[in-house]
């Protein structure tokens, strides 16, 4: 999700070619881009200002199937042992939960030493509300989780993140990161430099014993 991580790390990636890119790189990671749907309108969504960065189109013409994502990575994988995978792209990468989980399964089943992370608004206990979303995760192998928390209270996220939930969004995402924070061996927040009280959002950070960073 460009918000968390990839709206807020600026491109510099390698260039590429492909429109609609479902697999880029950025640094020592690999990123793989399965939505382009969002459950937020975060107003300094890169979304708005550029169809991707670095050279990779990141608008997909259409979601690709756990078989071709992972057929796409796999040809980025021959001989890597020690990258990084992320689900983070040009959309919130947990609307597609099952399509995550099955591809780190076949991640951790070809290449069981490569790490996986999940960049996410943190919404998922609004979007699935019946399921226990971080303990899937971590059964499926996701290593790391990376929560846009983005604001110091309610009503700065709703007025900031514009989120389809309504001003309830930002309790259930606390309350996600701490459900991570029971299953996930790395947890860690975000917010957005230049929007958020910094200070105080990583008081919360501290105090909820995850990560904090500033994108
Ligand atoms: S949460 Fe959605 S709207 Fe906000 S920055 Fe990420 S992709 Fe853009």
């Amino acid at each position: 999700m460009f918000g968390e991580s990839c709206a807020g790390e600026e491109p510099s990636m390698i260039a590429a070619s492909a429109k609609g890119a479902v697999v880029y790189r950025y640094k020592h990671s690999l990123y793989l881009n399965i939505t382009n749907e969002c459950t937020n309108d975060c107003v300094f969504c890169v979304r708005k200002f550029t169809r991707g960065i670095g050279g990779y189109d990141l608008w997909l013409q259409s979601e690709a199937s756990a078989d071709v994502i992972f057929r796409e990575l796999s040809k980025e994988l021959d001989g890597v042992t020690d990258e990084e995978i992320v689900f983070c792209g040009y959309g919130e990468p947990l609307i597609r939960l099952d399509t995550i989980l099955e591809v780190t399964g076949e991640v951790k089943k070809s290449h069981p030493n490569i790490k996986l992370r999940v960049n996410t608004n943190g919404q998922a206990k609004l979007l699935y509300p019946t399921r226990n979303v971080a303990k899937e995760l971590k059964d499926a192998g996701v290593d790391s989780i990376s929560i846009s928390m983005n604001a110091e209270n309610s009503k700065k996220y709703f007025e900031m993140c514009r989120p389809k939930f309504g001003r309830a969004t930002y309790e259930k995402i606390i309350e996600f990161i701490k459900e991570c924070k029971e299953h996930i061996p790395e947890v860690r927040v975000s917010v957005v430099g230049g929007y958020a009280n910094i200070v105080e959002c990583e008081r919360i950070a501290n105090e909820l014993g995850v990560g904090f960073k500033v994108r």
